[in-house]
């Protein structure tokens, strides 16, 4: 049986889409290398160590011998590949399972086993079609091992050896990632509409019953704006998250003063504060903390949460603004925490707080000028920074969100003198 069947078998299922990167590291990065390896594979199952050349350079006879040839073997092949991936012979026996495979179907020792230990019925009975048949086949199939597995399956008979070759690829993320793009685009559009269908009644009500009334007019007109506003800050919402999305990969690089920061977006939100009845208290260090930042953004990450605290905070309370120098696991640190004295938050809605549009009250978020998309932004400048967000919360004693970011430790400049 040669190894160039089983080589035939897997080039097409690598170069499928479900091959993932390694398969294109394996076929095209290397593509030299690899092709080097089904010649030699097929002319005698030998794959020539990389640097190893038929030709020696011209008066270099003393050079030390070229390096023995190394023998490959199936089982290494199929335990290069990204994915999960097992060969199974014509007497449905499991050949060898590669490490992935064994761990995706928690097979305990995979060869030698019958292959209907991977209870998939479907990847079962595709395999039996693939033997008795030599049809190949691929095959979208979910498992539920440790949470929603979505898996894309490539069944191929190899060549006459009556053995089949099955890779299989993970498409869990891709699945997921989907799925939150459809939620969004619905949840966008739904917070769009409502507003939207509020104008044209407006509109309608102004140009009919309400035409000659100048009190209803005015009345009107000033929903009218309410609702743009409300238009307006939404898109600006998803305009800043589709911004610090893009940029997500992107390492700020601009040495930021985070009090100078801190101290113009408290300033800037004083006169909300005021029409809140709400109290701001700052505490910051008198040195300043620097840290590699995108000014804009991390002024905008300061913004949502103080302005937060002032909404659920509720009439009369004070925000606590403090920003503090720390260590953590030996770097330093700066914490900026924003505590406010509102309703808290129960338990089960902290981990999908920083969630696009996730809200606990809807109706008193949007009468409040929320989006819903705050803390979502939030979430993503932070880990831009390289930072995280914390939020500790108890019933009836308020919140505290805190942002963690790495600070630049000042290079100190010693003058040497030689100059
Ligand atoms: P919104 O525009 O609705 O405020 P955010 O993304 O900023 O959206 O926050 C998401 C949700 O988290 C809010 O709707 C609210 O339910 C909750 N939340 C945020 N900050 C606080 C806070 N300081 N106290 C209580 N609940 C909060």
């Amino acid at each position: 049986m040669s190894l160039r069947s089983y080589l035939e078998a897997l080039a097409p299922v690598l170069c499928a889409a479900g091959g993932g990167a390694g398969a294109h590291l394996l076929w095209q990065t290397s593509s030299l290398t690899a092709a080097g390896a089904v010649l030699g594979a097929a002319a005698g199952v030998v794959l020539l160590s990389p640097g190893t050349s038929r030709f020696e350079p011209m008066g270099d006879r003393d050079a030390a011998p070229p390096p023995v040839p190394r023998v490959v073997g199936l089982q290494d092949l199929l335990d290069t590949l990204p994915d999960a991936s097992l060969l199974v012979s014509a007497d449905r026996t499991i050949r060898h399972a590669n490490a992935q495979a064994v761990e995706l179907f928690g097979l305990p020792e995979a060869a030698g086993l019958p292959v209907s230990t991977i209870r998939v019925r479907r990847l079962l009975d595709q395999i039996s079609e693939a033997v008795q048949e030599q049809a190949a086949s691929t095959l979208e199939f979910s498992i539920t091992r440790a949470g929603d597995t979505h898996l894309l399956g490539h069944i191929r008979p190899v060549g006459e050896t009556g053995d089949v070759l099955i890779v299989i690829a993970d498409r869990t993320l891709e699945r997921k990632s989907a799925e939150t793009h459809r939620d969004f685009v619905a949840n966008a559009s739904h917070e769009l509409k409502t507003p939207l269908a509020a104008v044209s009644g407006i509109i309608e009500t102004l140009l009919g019953h309400a035409k000659n009334d100048p009190a209803a007019t005015e009345r009107f007109l000033d929903l009218l704006s309410k609702q743009t506003e409300r238009m307006t800050r939404l898109i600006q919402d998803l305009l800043s998250l589709n911004r610090v999305e893009l940029n997500a990969r992107v390492l700020p690089d601009e040495p930021v003063e985070l009090t100078g920061v801190l101290s113009e977006v408290v300033d800037t939100l004083r006169s909300i504060a005021d029409v809140w009845d709400v109290e701001l208290a700052t505490a910051m260090p008198e040195t300043p903390v620097r840290a590699l930042a995108d000014r804009d953004e991390i002024g905008q990450l300061f913004r949502n949460l103080i302005d937060n605290a002032i909404k659920y905070g509720g009439k009369g309370s004070t925000v606590e603004i403090a920003l503090k120098v720390d260590v953590l696991d030996g770097a330093e640190i700066a914490k900026i925490s924003v505590r406010d004295q509102g309703p808290g938050i129960e338990r089960e809605h902290l981990p999908r707080l920083t969630e696009r549009f996730y809200r606990i009250n809807v109706k008193h978020s949007r009468e409040t000028g929320g989006t819903g998309l705050g803390l979502a932004i939030c979430k993503h400048i932070a880990n831009r920074h390289r930072g995280r967000l914390e939020v500790r919360s108890q019933l009836g004693e308020g919140s505290q969100f805190t942002l963690i970011i790495p600070t630049i430790v000042e290079d100190i400049l010693v003058d040497s003198g030689d100059t």
